[in-house]
């Protein structure tokens, strides 16, 4: 039994068996207070060790970090915070671990955390962000099959660069130094493996449009890759990503699906991670000690969490957005890095005034001049925007990107051409819009910067297992 349904019976004296890792051990004269943790739940389960029932060397092995199981009775615990505990009547030692175990029953640094990132998973943070994470990842497949959608596996592998999303990474066999050239010294990618360039995907996007001109509502789900050497804490080269693509929806449809995505996967979070979230917000309440009175966010993990699920999300277009910003105090006093006139792509710092100044909600923001923009979004009869949408989220920034997309063929070859792609490459893309086209829309949101939000982590090393980021692959 794991002990997160150990800590649900009703203590009778019944003989339970608990196996996990131990978190503390406390010792008295005749009897020690065993706490072990199986990663079921951030509860503990206490095991009470009478030292005459268990023999001696036995018990030193049970340190902090070592792998045991115990049987005995589960009673009623008179410990403070539980209502159960088991009266040890037998204990096997799994796996010992000595004092060398990095992971002590003390506070340690994210920084340290993260070069310990094979144990992290064994501390109450990590424990409860990744129980977060799984949460949230079932909840997309709950939502997007209630709302009649397919799950399509798009390639890993592509020869396509979707939109010059980000740099890319080559997949070659080739050995490095001994690529074979051509005549005029380029590398030969006829004789690689595809026998052209590949290289790992930045989105599932264009393949994905394919299956909604058939089968109307599909999603993806899968790892994307970007080599692009963005050290902060919202970007990492390899992260997951969801992308729906919906065969009849135009901008409108798109932006509510999105919003009643989001809040669908928080508030099963909130109702499905209750223990975890609390957790992670005491420790955020903790970290928040630190900071300055005006650095402090004014609502509580949870409180955040349920006033973006409670209230519609600010829409407004990309124009409108641009006129509040160079009406605002920090474009008067001239305080943004960045000026702001119409036609740029808006900064990190613009986005967060909007969000977390301006608004105070999340704020999707649509029709974006068509310069900054990709070329298969969908032009709107201005000539000068496109039916872009980004959803944007206080402390996060962007967390979807999306569009209606061009489905006119002659506009798309327009626009293909004044951007400078060769639409040899994208043949198979472009007859969707000779055969049967439809208008459609989608978009994409980074699972990360998801998890993030939900679970308050500040850098997104935090929020997956084993984060890819420039000179960091080590585990
Ligand atoms: P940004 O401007 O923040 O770099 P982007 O415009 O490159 O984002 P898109 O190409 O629209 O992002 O990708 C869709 C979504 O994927 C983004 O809204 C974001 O949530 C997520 N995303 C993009 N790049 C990264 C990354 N390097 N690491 C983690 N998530 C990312
Ligand atoms: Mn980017």
């Amino acid at each position: 039994m794991q002990i997160k349904e150990i800590l649900q019976l009703k203590p009778e004296n019944q003989t339970i068996t608990a196996k996990g890792w131990v978190r503390t051990k406390r010792g008295q004269a005749n009897i020690a207070f065993v706490n072990i943790n199986d990663g079921s739940t951030i509860k503990n389960i206490q095991a009470v060790v009478d030292v005459n029932n268990i023999d001696e060397e036995t018990l030193k092995k049970v340190t902090t970090g070592a792998c045991i199981g115990v049987t005995g009775a589960l009673t009623p615990s008179a410990g403070a915070g539980q209502d159960s505990e088991i009266v040890v009547e037998s204990l096997i030692i799994y796996g010992v671990a000595d004092e060398t175990y990095p992971i002590q029953p003390k506070k340690h640094s994210l920084e340290f955390l993260r070069e310990k990132a094979h144990l992290r998973f064994r501390t109450n943070t990590f424990g409860a962000v990744f129980r977060v994470r799984h949460a949230l990842a079932f909840a997309v497949h709950k939502f997007y099959n209630e709302q009649g959608f397919f799950y399509l596996n798009t390639p890993i592998i592509t020869a396509s660069d979707a939109e010059g999303a980000g740099e890319m990474f080559r997949v070659s066999t080739f050995e490095a130094n001994k690529a074979p050239k051509d005549e005029n010294g380029n590398v030969d990618f006829t004789q690689d493996f595809f026998g052209r360039e590949t290289s790992l995907t930045v989105s599932g996007q264009l393949e994905g449009e394919l299956g909604a001109m058939a089968l109307s509502k599909i999603y993806t789900f899968g790892p994307t890759f970007r080599a692009e050497n963005s050290n902060t804490t919202r970007h990492l080269a390899e992260f997951w990503m969801i992308e729906p693509e919906m065969a009849f929806f135009e901008l409108e449809d798109n932006m509510k699906l999105a919003e009643d995505f989001v809040k669908y996967v928080i508030g099963y979070a909130l109702e499905n991670c209750k223990d975890d979230l609390e957790f992670l917000q005491n420790r955020l309440l903790d970290e928040e000690k630190s900071k300055p009175q005006n650095e402090r966010s004014e609502l509580s993990l949870i409180d955040k969490l349920n006033f973006v699920i409670n209230n519609d999300f600010e829409k407004l277009t990309y124009t409108e957005a641009v006129d509040i910003l160079i009406k605002s105090k920090p474009a008067q006093k001239k305080q943004f890095q960045y000026e702001v006139s119409w036609g740029i792509d808006l900064q990190s710092e613009h986005e967060r005034y909007l969000v977390e100044k301006h608004f105070k909600k999340p704020v999707i923001l649509i029709n974006y001049p068509k310069a900054i923009k990709a070329f298969y979004m969908k032009q709107n009869e201005d000539g000068k925007t496109v039916r872009a949408m980004d959803v944007l989220f206080p402390g996060i920034g962007e967390i979807i990107g999306g569009s209606q997309r061009e489905d006119n063929y002659d506009k798309l070859m327009d626009r293909i051409h004044e951007v400078g792609i060769d639409p040899e490459n994208l043949w198979w893309y472009l007859e969707t819009r000779k055969f049967g086209s439809a208008p459609h829309s989608g978009f994409g949101l980074g699972f990360e910067r998801l998890v993030q939000f939900v679970t308050g982590m500040g850098n997104i090393r935090d929020v997956i297992p084993f984060p890819r980021t420039p000179k960091n692959a080590e585990f």
